[in-house]
Parts: structure tokens; C-alpha cells; sequence
């Protein structure tokens, strides 16, 4: 096959992409600003969770050097913190999840891609450089992440309800938090004040634990998004000790008060914030070559729900098929490859907007739907799985009748509590259904 793709941008939707191309013997040039070596001295990048449909991919693509049986995890516990009594259950992953931190998990993809014939030219990229570059390739595809230069695409106000950040981000690797005896995430919610997920990750100290914490702004946690570690280490793990105590004790009671840190030093915490974006699909350059959106370029999720570079490897293979497909790159061949990147790629960012905004307000019908997988262990597995599969929460959270339908098809019958009145506060009204 003598096809040429440029692409910028090594992040998982550059590799995944180079990755597929290069087993269908395409012809692949990544361009980046980072060399392999660079990664393990920069700040955490993220903190990202690989679903299983996502290992699936890497399967394929021979790129799964953390098999998930072995550093996996297997299911969520939800904590909604409301008094008097917290509501707590869990649900099944029918297939593992798996973290590794991505300082780790992209240089070794690089080296794999690599091996397999691939160039990579290690440079940043300026904007008004994209067009002549295009002139040594068929296509070119730009995957450069949140920075400034996905700009070149138009914005897509229609998919991008917000301009600002929903959450004030604290991200961290933690040791001194114990392991619960079978490997699990746990999503918890403070109403009012936000969301926290303790990942169980890889790092470059053995398994520790992420704690990604989404502050509502305004609200008694953003303080965490805030304050430097740096300007007193102990200042802030103090802190963090008297929020997690407050918002979300079952966290604290694991936590090794003498060991609890940052898990290999001062680099491994991240703060700041997201502007959920969609953007479009493309842009034809001077000269006439098309260029195409992907991974967060395309469309940038809060970290919430953990989406983000699970649809960024998920729209890099449909890509990938598209480009060995198709011999012609234009607007008909975009056309194809939205049809079938879409539903996935819209399906998480819906959803993750609306549970950032509905998690902040609780409205009844979102309590009524954690009442109910709190009730029922088949629906909170199935929740739980479609992690894999946005485009089917989506199916249940785009209408209040979507939602009820979703738990009556589930329930033998529909739950009996009233419903809350909207004189009380969020935490109130989820507690009134626990
Ligand atoms: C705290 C946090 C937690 C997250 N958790 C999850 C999760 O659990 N699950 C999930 O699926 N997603 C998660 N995400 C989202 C995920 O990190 C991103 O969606 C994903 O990494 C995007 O991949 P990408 O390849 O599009 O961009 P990136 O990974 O950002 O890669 C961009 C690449 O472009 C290069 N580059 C940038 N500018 C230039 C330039 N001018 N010239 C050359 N090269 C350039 C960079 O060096 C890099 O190689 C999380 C994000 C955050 C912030």
C-alpha cells in the first residue's frame, strides 16, 4: 500500500492511529514535541483509565503490555455522601479496566511504533506550518491534545454548551491509600461540593491509587484546586486529609496517615480545569489536502466519567479503517468516517455534560435512578459495563422518559419513594431516597 499519513500529535489517538496504520502497511510519520526519554521527568499528565473495549483495541494492535487480570481493576463502588446515613453500592466491569500512568504507557507505545517501521520527527509543530507539511502526504490527521492548536478546526457550539471549566480539577497519585481486597474504582459523590474517583494505577512507584477530584466551583472543595503543594508539602496533605475526612470518609478510613503522599514526589499531582469543546471534523488546507480532527482536537471531555481517550483510541481505529478503505481523501471520505466515529465520540460528550451539570443540581429524576441501582445489582453491573459504551448511557440519560423507561424495563417495579420537594438542598433530597 503506498499511502503516506502525517499525522501531529503522539498522544493515543496519534498512536493508535500510527499503530493500526502501520500493521496495514501504510506509510506513517508522527510529528512531536516530546521524545520517549522526556516522559518520565514531566509533570502527571493525567491520570487515564483504559476501558475494555479500549485493552480490546491495543489487543489488536499487539501494544497490551499491562494485561488487565493483572493490573486491572474489576468493577466501581459508588458513595453518595448524603446524611443521615450514606448510600453505597457497587457494579460488575464484565472485563477489566486498566491504568497505567500514561508517563509510562505513551513512551512505550512510541517505541513500539517505532519498531514497526514508523517515523517520528521530534519538533513542535506551528500552526502555519501544517499546510506545507501536507504537501508529503495523502493526508494529514492532527491530534496535538488541549493546547492551542487544535484552534486550526472550527468550534462546534451545538456540541459545546459550556466556555468555561464545570469542575476546579485536583489530580493526584497517592500512596498510604490501602488497596480494597479485590481491585476496584470508586466514584464518589459529595452533593454540592463534587466528585471524587480513586483509581487504582500503575505508576512508577507499583500500584497506588489516583484521586481525581472535581470540585464545583464556588463550593467547599476548590480550595484543593488551589493550593500549591509545593509551597508546603505538609500544609497541603493535611488538608486534603480534613476534606476527604469530610466529603468522603471511606476514602480517609484507608488511608496510612503517616505514608499518605504524593506517590513518587512533587510532579505527580495536576491542577486546573477542562472546557468541555467539540470541534469539527476537518479543514481543507491551502494546496487542497484534507486535514481531520481526532482525540481531544476533536472533541475534549471533563475527566469525570473517564471518557476522553477512550473514544480518542475508539475514533482513531474507525479512522484508520477508513483511511485503508478509501482511496480518495475528501469530503465524502470525512462524511464516512463521522458517520461511524459519532455516535461513540457525541454519545460520551453528552453524557458527560449532563451528569456534570445534573450531579451539581440532583434533580429528582437523576436520585430516583441512583435510588434504583442502589436497589438492584443487575442495573448497577449494566451501568457499570456501559462505561465501555457512552452511546448507550447516552440512549438512557437524554430524556427524563428515556431515564424511566431505562429503569422500568430493569425493575420489577417502579421505586416507591415520593418525590423529594424542591425546598430541599441536593444532599437532603438524595438522602430522602437512601
Ligand atoms: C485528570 C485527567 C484524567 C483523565 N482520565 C481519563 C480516563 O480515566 N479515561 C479516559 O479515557 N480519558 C481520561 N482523560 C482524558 C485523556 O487524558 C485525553 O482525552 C486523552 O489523553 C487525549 O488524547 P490525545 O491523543 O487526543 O491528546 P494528548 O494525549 O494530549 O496528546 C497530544 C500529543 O500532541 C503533542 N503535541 C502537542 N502540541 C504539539 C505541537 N505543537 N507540535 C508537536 N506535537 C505536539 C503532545 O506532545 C502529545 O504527544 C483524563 C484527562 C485528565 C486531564
Amino acid at each position: 500500500m503506498n499511502k503516506t499519513v502525517g499525522i501531529i500529535g503522539a498522544g493515543t489517538a496519534g498512536l493508535h492511529l500510527g499503530l493500526y496504520l502501520r500493521q496495514q502497511g501504510v506509510a506513517v510519520t508522527v510529528f512531536t514535541d516530546r521524545r520517549p526519554e522526556e516522559y518520565a521527568g514531566m509533570r502527571l499528565l493525567n491520570t487515564v483509565a483504559h476501558h475494555a473495549v479500549t485493552i480490546d483495541r491495543e489487543d489488536a494492535l499487539g501494544v497490551n503490555h499491562w494485561p488487565s487480570d493483572e493490573e486491572g481493576y474489576f468493577g466501581h463502588h459508588y458513595f453518595i455522601g448524603v446524611q443521615p446515613e450514606p448510600i453505597r453500592f457497587y457494579g460488575d466491569l464484565h472485563q477489566p479496566s486498566r491504568a497505567v500512568d500514561y508517563r509510562i504507557y505513551q513512551p512505550r507505545l512510541m517505541e513500539d511504533f517505532l519498531e514497526r517501521g514508523g517515523q517520528i520527527e521530534y519538533r513542535e509543530i506551528r500552526g502555519d506550518e501544517v499546510a506545507a507539511l501536507s504537501a508529503r502526504f495523502d493526508l494529514m490527521v492532527v491530534c496535538t491534545g488541549k493546547g492551542p492548536f487544535g484552534q486550526m478546526f472550527q468550534h462546534d457550539p451545538q456540541h459545546s454548551p459550556f466556555d468555561r471549566p464545570q469542575r476546579a480539577l485536583c489530580v493526584g497519585l497517592f500512596k498510604g491509600i490501602r488497596q480494597r481486597p479485590e481491585r476496584a474504582v470508586t466514584m464518589y459523590f459529595s452533593p454540592g461540593a463534587g466528585e471524587m474517583i480513586e483509581i487504582p494505577t500503575l505508576t512508577f512507584n507499583g500500584m497506588q491509587n489516583a484521586l481525581v477530584i472535581e470540585n464545583i466551583i464556588g463550593g467547599d472543595l476548590e480550595v484543593l484546586a488551589k493550593t500549591r503543594y509545593e509551597d508546603d508539602p505538609r500544609a497541603f496533605i493535611e488538608l486534603l486529609l480534613t476534606k476527604l475526612r469530610q466529603h468522603y470518609p471511606d476514602c480517609a478510613d484507608r488511608i496510612d496517615e503517616g505514608e499518605f503522599d504524593l506517590a513518587n514526589g512533587p510532579l505527580d499531582i495536576l491542577q486546573g480545569g477542562v472546557t468541555p469543546t467539540v470541534r469539527k471534523s476537518h479543514v481543507f488546507l491551502e494546496g487542497g489536502k484534507l486535514a481531520v480532527s481526532l482525540g481531544d482536537v476533536h472533541a475534549m471531555v471533563d475527566p469525570v466519567l473517564g471518557q476522553g481517550a477512550n473514544m480518542a483510541s475508539y475514533a482513531a481505529l474507525v479512522l484508520g479503517e477508513e483511511i485503508v478503505r478509501q482511496d480518495v481523501y475528501d469530503e465524502r471520505f470525512i462524511e464516512h468516517v463521522n458517520q461511524r466515529r459519532q455516535d461513540r465520540v457525541l454519545g460520551a460528550t453528552r453524557w458527560t455534560n449532563f451528569m456534570l451539570t445534573n450531579l451539581r443540581l440532583m434533580p429528582a429524576e437523576l436520585q430516583q435512578f441512583i435510588g434504583a441501582l442502589s436497589q438492584n445489582r443487575a442495573m448497577a453491573d449494566e451501568f457499570t459495563d456501559n462505561f465501555n459504551y457512552p452511546e448507550r448511557q447516552w440512549d438512557c440519560f437524554a430524556s427524563v422518559e428515556r431515564m424511566r423507561a431505562w429503569c422500568a424495563a430493569r425493575m420489577p417495579a417502579p421505586p416507591s419513594q415520593p418525590l423529594p420537594t424542591p425546598a430541599q438542598s441536593p444532599r437532603q433530597r438524595v438522602a430522602a431516597l437512601a
